[in-house]
C-alpha cells in the first residue's frame, strides 16, 4: 500500500503523527518539515506529506497542488534561514538513486559550498 495516514514501520509516518520525535519545523495539514537527524551541512530539512507515498514515482496524477506546496514551503523555509542566495531541493526517488526511506521526502541543503549532486 502506498498512501495512508499511517502506513506501519514508517519512521516519517510516525513523525508525521507525532508518534517519533523529530525537531520539527512546519506542519499544516498537507505538509511536515523537520531537521534531518544526520546532516553534512548547515541547513538540512526534509519536507514530507502527511500521507504516505513511497516516492515521486509513487504519486498519482493530479497532486500537482501538493508538490508545488512541499516546493514554495522549502523556499521559505530557505528565506528563513537566511540562505535564499544558495540552497538545493532534491528528491532521491528509488534505491540506487540514494532514497533509503520510502516515504516521499524533499531534501533542501544549503548554508555552504554546495558540489555538484551527482556522481
Ligand atoms: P534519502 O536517502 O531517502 O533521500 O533521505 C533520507 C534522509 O532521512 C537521510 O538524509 C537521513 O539522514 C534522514 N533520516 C533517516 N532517519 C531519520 C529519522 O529518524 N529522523 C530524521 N529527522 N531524519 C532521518
Ligand atoms: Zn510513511
Amino acid at each position: 500500500m502506498s498512501e495512508s495516514t499511517l502506513t506501519q514501520g514508517c519512521i516519517f509516518c510516525e513523525i508525521v503523527n507525532h508518534r517519533a520525535p523529530a525537531e520539527i519545523i512546519y506542519q499544516d495539514e498537507q505538509i511536515t518539515a523537520f531537521w534531518d537527524i544526520n546532516r553534512q551541512v548547515p541547513v538540512h530539512i526534509l519536507v514530507v506529506p502527511n500521507l504516505h507515498y513511497d516516492s515521486l514515482d509513487a504519486v498519482p496524477s493530479g497532486l500537482e497542488n501538493l508538490l508545488g506546496h512541499m516546493i514554495l514551503v522549502a523556499k521559505n523555509i530557505a528565506k528563513h534561514f537566511h540562505i535564499q542566495e544558495a540552497y538545493r531541493i532534491f528528491i532521491n526517488t528509488g534505491a540506487s538513486a540514494g532514497q533509503t526511506i520510502f516515504h516521499l521526502h524533499l531534501h533542501l541543503v544549503g548554508g555552504r559550498k554546495l558540489g555538484r549532486p551527482y556522481e
